[in-house]
């Protein structure tokens, strides 16, 4: 009998017009196509034509839909009226706002600039803001990387030129074999799920290391459970276990490394440990033909590992012997490390022989001709497909930095950066330590600062330091406690702020950081200290607090005034080579966001409000010579802005439209990009593409685009000699001189080799009392707490179980449904428990993030991530417990200063299920009705 089959439209007609802009769901910026249907969104879609995503759309990018209706979005002004935390404002009009902000700041400018402290969170134009801090003059600006990864940014950037984060990728096409260490989801969301299909499909391997099988690691071909905080001893082992086999790149090390450099070898020499230099101060390596000292880039020269020099009786060892030296010592044996890393010794050996195999038995060449710096013509690119990549997993601990550089010592021993098969960076990288600024921090009345904030300090006469030897920021970034902290300390601000420690200030300014939540480490504690008055004077203890978001975050109740800002799909934007673009190893591309719908609240863009508020207050850089405001709005920046003559925010269509990275500005340019489908690419030749760092072709590349004014050929940092400069202030050499209470640590942590040490909290406490690793992983559909307010993305992860590995859950007798008190050294939380098979025999773990306060952010009161949601945050503290020396110790690397969320300890108990997640907190009022019960309009016939 014939059928009758419906006739159905399988491609209905969703949308009246297509505006294609950059996605900001997370971090990772994809193109996007947004179908819009009688002006408002209907649907989102990948851009096929986009050189991040190609078409690819996550859950949280679908999702956008649901961001840009979301009910918490702030509709007005609002200044506060009840206390500190009640969440009580009313509605004021934007000139009343705008006049509030300058009359709080204009004095202060005038007086203190350091009094103002302005901190932004994950935004995207930390080369827009960062000027405005710098133009304002005070010292007390930084975004949120140093809660989040700065160990891999600065050990990255002072070891190879370059980190992991967006800035490099492996070489999809051609590795073989692929290392992921504590990356579960990452800023690089998309590509990375796109490569490692990629590798799949053509039957390369993936490895995950990580305490948790979750997100990557869940189709890793391969899974080694590690110890958290035990990274870096693994590595190590693996580099022990490589020398050993004599499975190193020797010519590789001789021409791109310090591995040839010459040391001084002399203990009672003042110059012990540092390099032996030429009077124009280039380092010197031992031609293997003569024999002689030269400078590292002499044209024909062949660098020696194996002899040392001798010169006025002082012996000059190649960094190359040290390192061999210490890592062939049998306490990096993997027989001795198995135990503290979880791994068995078997384990980690196959794991180094397969490194080996794969990068020297099945190296490959490409015939591509190359010209090196010393003026070498290399026939062929050698490749090594072995790629590694790491995020927040290895690096958000108290021995981060120096892990993060064991993993570069590893990759580059394999001598796999910057060849085929291996990491590659993306432009504006590579750019080697000393092309970056020095950290600025001197505040003058009245006066911008004389440089940018951020920086890497070479040396103790860099740090952020007042001339009694007091700290200049209010973080004590650059300071003794963690020289090399490139991001700022932001989680250590209100703390600080409230502690009046180095000084007081008197208005924190905010952007897009729920500090009051799930960016701080002790979330009552921070609270408190937000609201706390001064006895005395009954006046808050920081004074002032301004905050700038889209959303009715927690933060929003902890201000005295609020600028709310758009939604991604509302406002300009600019993803730039100044910044953090979009770039491929094979391509500079930067990209734009543009309003692609019209707010339908009284909102404005961030960024324009910045610049308004910059010509308000005279800033230098915002207004013009007569005074009057310089840019209409942020659209205007960043066509017309120039940071060097013919260097602008975008580096396309420049000039009279054809130019691409240097040339006048074009008041046409944002159009062109719209036109272009948000975009801009520039591709690097062919020669050019690998080798980066001692690539004529590419330094002649980057020149020509403006990425730098010369060719800048660099070494690999293996021997980091900034941080033998710090060692040896704490041995007492130098005039710039370390406090007693830091000598020991500062020698025992900032080792010019990387090296392994105990996590500090590890060390600091009774770890039978909490003997078990507390971690959060971020949830591959959200990003933080972005998502969790999100309408479709809350039925994905609406409340976060802690998970509890097998023999933890049996021990203790747990059964689907029950609760657990998590307890540590720093407080309790009582939470529901689930159980995990594929994870650390001593790790629980949950999701980042999901846990609301209730009145925050349009929830009901009754929402799963109000009544089951928690935070580990509530367990964690800024500081480490008390050692009974008299000084508390950050809960930070002594290098970078980035906050050791993951050396938590805790230990749990079975109890009863409590009617809600503890602690409960008191709801804040919200400044934003509650949401509807259902959010519907038909977009098709
Ligand atoms: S990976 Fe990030 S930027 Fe890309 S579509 Fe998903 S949310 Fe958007």
């Amino acid at each position: 009998m014939a059928q009758r089959h419906p006739t159905l439209d399988l491609s209905p007609k969703v949308s009246d017009e297509i505006r294609k802009t950059t996605c900001y769901m997370c971090a990772c910026r994809c193109g996007i196509d947004v179908h819009l249907k009688d002006g408002r969104v209907a649907y989102i879609e990948g851009n096929r034509d986009h050189p991040v995503n190609k078409g690819v759309l996550c859950a949280k990018g679908s999702a956008g839909i649901m961001q840009v209706n979301a009910p918490s979005r702030l509709r007005a002004p609002l200044r506060r009226t009840g206390p500190r935390g009640s969440g009580q404002f009313e509605e004021i009009t934007w000139e009343e706002a705008l006049q509030t902000a300058t009359d709080w700041m204009a004095p202060l400018r005038a007086k203190a600039p350091e009094k103002l402290a302005f901190f932004t969170g994950r935004d995207q134009s930390q080369s827009l803001t960062s000027y405005w801090a710098q133009q304002f003059g005070t010292p007390n600006y930084a975004a949120h990387g140093g809660f989040c990864s700065v160990n891999m940014a600065v050990a990255g950037i002072t070891t190879m030129g370059g980190a992991f984060w967006e800035f490099g990728q492996p070489d999809w096409e051609r590795t073989k074999l692929l290392l992921l260490f504590g990356v579960a989801e990452d800023h690089d969301s998309n590509p990375i799920k796109m490569g490692i299909g990629r590798l799949k499909a053509r039957g390369a391997k993936v490895i995950g290391i990580n305490p948790v099988r979750s997100g990557y690691n869940a189709v890793a071909d391969d899974w080694f459970g590690i110890t958290p905080g035990t990274d870096g001893l693994l590595i190590l082992s693996l580099v022990h276990c490589l020398l050993k086999a004599g499975k190193i790149d020797l010519p590789y090390l001789a021409q791109f490394t310090n591995a040839p450099v010459l040391v001084n070898g002399d203990e009672s020499s003042p110059d012990h440990g540092l390099f032996l230099r030429d009077d124009a101060g280039k380092p010197l390596v031992l031609d293997r033909k003569t024999r002689q000292p030269v400078p590292f880039d002499t044209q024909g020269v062949t660098p020696d590992l194996a002899h040392t020099y001798r010169r006025a009786g002082i012996t000059h060892r190649p960094v190359f012997q040290h390192l061999a030296e210490r890592y062939l010592s049998p306490d990096y044996a993997p027989e001795q490390v198995a135990a503290t890393c979880g791994i068995p010794a078997p384990r980690i050996r196959a794991l180094a022989a397969e490194l080996a195999r794969t990068a020297f038995d099945e190296a490959i060449e490409i015939a591509q001709p190359w010209t090196d710096f010393r003026g070498q013509t290399h026939a062929t690119m050698t490749g090594r497909p072995v790629a590694m990549h790491a995020m927040r997993g290895i690096s958000a601990h108290s021995n981060g930095f120096q892990t993060a550089r064991a993993l570069h010592l590893l990759q580059i021993l394999l001598g796999t950066v910057e060849t085929p098969g291996g990491f590659r960076f993306k432009p504006p990288y590579p750019k080697p330590m000393e092309a970056h600024p020095r950290p600025h921090a001197s505040a003058t009345p009245g006066q911008p600062l004389k440089g940018p904030h951020l920086g890497f300090p070479q040396g103790p006469e860099d740090l952020a330091l007042d001339e009694n030897g007091h700290p200049q920021r209010i973080d004590k970034a650059f300071t003794w406690e963690n020289p090399l902290s490139a991001h700022g300390l932001m989680h250590m601000v209100i703390a600080n702020a409230h502690a009046g420690d180095p000084y007081r200030i008197d208005t924190l300014f905010l952007y897009m950081a729920n500090m009051a939540w799930n960016s701080s480490m002790g979330t009552g504690r921070v609270t408190q200290m937000l609201t706390d008055t001064d006895p005395e004077t009954g006046d808050y203890v920081i004074p002032r607090i301004i905050y700038s978001d889209a959303y009715s975050s927690e933060m929003v109740a902890y201000a005295d005034l609020i600028l709310p800002d758009t939604t991604y799909l509302e406002r300009h934007d600019c993803i730039s080579l100044l910044d953090r673009p979009i770039s491929e190893a094979e391509a500079a591309a930067d990209a734009i966001r543009w309003p692609v719908i019209q707010p339908d609240r009284d909102v404005r863009g961030f960024q324009s409000v910045l610049i308004d508020l910059g010509a308000r207050l005279d800033l230098p850089g915002f207004v013009t010579e007569d005074g009057q405001p310089k840019y209409a709005d942020y659209a205007d920046y960043i066509t017309t802005h120039q940071r060097r003559p013919g260097i602008g925010p975008l580096m396309g269509f420049r000039g009279e439209g054809q130019s691409t990275g240097r040339g006048d500005p074009n008041p046409d340019q944002l159009d062109r990009y719209i036109a272009a489908g948000g975009f801009h690419t520039h591709h690097i030749p062919e020669s050019a593409q690998f080798y980066k760092p001692w690539n004529r072709a590419y330094q002649d590349w980057a020149v020509a685009l403006g990425l730098y004014d010369s060719p800048q050929p660099y070494l690999f940092n293996l021997w980091l000699e900034p941080l033998r400069k710090f060692q040896r202030a704490a041995e007492g050499h130098g005039p710039h001189q370390p406090p007693d209470h830091l000598r020991d640590r500062i020698k025992a942590t900032m080792d010019p080799l990387p090296l392994w040490y105990e996590p500090f909290e590890e060390a600091a406490i009774d770890t039978e009392a909490y003997p078990l690793h507390a971690l959060t992983q971020r949830p591959m559909a959200m990003y933080h707490s972005w998502g969790t307010q999100n309408a479709w993305l809350r039925q994905v992860h609406g409340e976060n179980p802690l998970y509890l590995p097998t023999d933890l859950w049996e021990q203790h007798g747990f059964t689907q449904g029950d609760w657990a008190r998590v307890t540590s050294p720093h407080g309790t939380i009582t939470v529901p428990v689930a159980h995990m098979a594929a994870l650390n025999p001593s790790t629980v773990w949950t999701w980042n993030a999901i846990g609301k306060r209730k009145g925050a952010w349009a929830l009901a009161p009754k929402a799963p991530e109000a009544t089951r949601g928690f935070l580990l945050n509530h367990l964690i503290h800024e500081l480490l417990p008390p050692r009974g020396d008299g000084h508390r110790w950050a809960n930070s690397d002594p290098v970078t200063g980035q906050a050791a969320w993951f050396d938590l300890r805790v230990r749990i108990e079975k109890t009863a299920p409590p009617k809600e997640a503890q602690p409960g907190f008191p709801p804040i009022s919200s400044p934003v009705p509650k949401g509807p019960d259902a959010l519907t309009w038909k977009t098709t016939p």
